[in-house]
């Protein structure tokens, strides 16, 4: 398996056609798996923004206030507004915000980018990533796209790329019922491939002025197993987001 970047990609404005941009620059094979920076996924679509846009109402004032006070940082209302605009649920008000998107996926302040945005405040995730992978597979000649971010995740310091969007194949590869090396049979394991292939694409792009935003994945095989499209946890199966209600952070 091998992974490089689609080179010499411009500077991603509204209407760009991502899918025609990589396809004039690599020659595609359709088992490649395309991995596209949201970053850029969310440019094409026009989803950058300004502070300016989204006017405070006063529950993004208090929230920024209660940001601020916990946190010593001047936190602007009109951000936390953005960040409740883009969210179904604020799982954590302090001391960062932590919320769901309105498909599905828990992250700090809503996945809201304030780098690598030129002209611009803010950038707001895609507002249906899988969506935009399905459009985008419609353009190359590639079977598999997913759309990463870099994310923290629980329990770890750093970030990493996480799969917020995917078309051509399933989420997850199922491992259960089939053995182990002592011929012990897996009963738990469903492998989360799309996080691993942006997790693994993340790793190529970099996160500065590097400029290379899709990674194309040549010859990952994903073998003779099922699948599963499940991703993102519903609330009731999710412990975590569960302990998460009702708790407060004390400085
Ligand atoms: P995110 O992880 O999706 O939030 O995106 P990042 O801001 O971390 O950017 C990922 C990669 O894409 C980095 O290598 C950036 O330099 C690059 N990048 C971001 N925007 C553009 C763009 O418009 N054009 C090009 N060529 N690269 C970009
Ligand atoms: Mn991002
Ligand atoms: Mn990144």
């Amino acid at each position: 398996m091998e992974l490089f970047a689609v080179p010499d990609l411009p500077e991603i404005t509204a209407g760009d056609d991502i899918a025609a941009l990589v396809s004039d620059r690599v020659d595609l094979r359709d088992d490649d798996v395309v991995c596209v920076a949201s970053t850029v996924v969310s440019k094409a679509e026009g989803r950058a923004a300004d502070l300016d846009d989204f006017p405070a109402g006063p529950r993004a004032r208090e929230v920024a206030a209660n940001l601020e006070a916990a946190t010593g940082d001047e936190k602007d209302p009109r951000f936390a507004q953005a960040v409740l605009e883009e969210s179904t649920e604020l799982l954590m008000e302090s001391p960062f915000l932590l919320t769901e998107t309105r498909f599905g996926h828990v992250g700090v302040n809503a996945g809201i980018d304030r780098s690598n945005v030129p002209e611009h405040d803010l950038l707001l995730l895609p507002t249906r990533p899988s969506e935009s992978a399905a459009r985008i597979r419609d353009g190359v000649a590639a079977d598999r796209v997913v759309v990463t971010d870099t994310c923290g995740r629980p329990f770890r310091h750093g970030q990493r790329g996480v799969a917020i969007g995917w078309a051509g194949m399933q989420a997850s590869r199922d491992w259960r019922g089939e053995p182990d090396r002592d011929g012990r049979e897996l009963g738990v394991t469903v492998e989360n491939v799309v996080d691993e292939l942006a997790a693994a694409a993340n790793l190529v792009s970099g996160e500065g002025d590097d400029g290379t935003p899709v990674v194309v994945v040549r010859d990952f095989e994903w073998g003779d197993h099922g699948g599963s499209d499940r991703h993102f946890r519903d609330v009731d199966g999710d412990f975590v987001r569960q302990a998460l209600r009702g708790w407060e952070f004390d400085a």
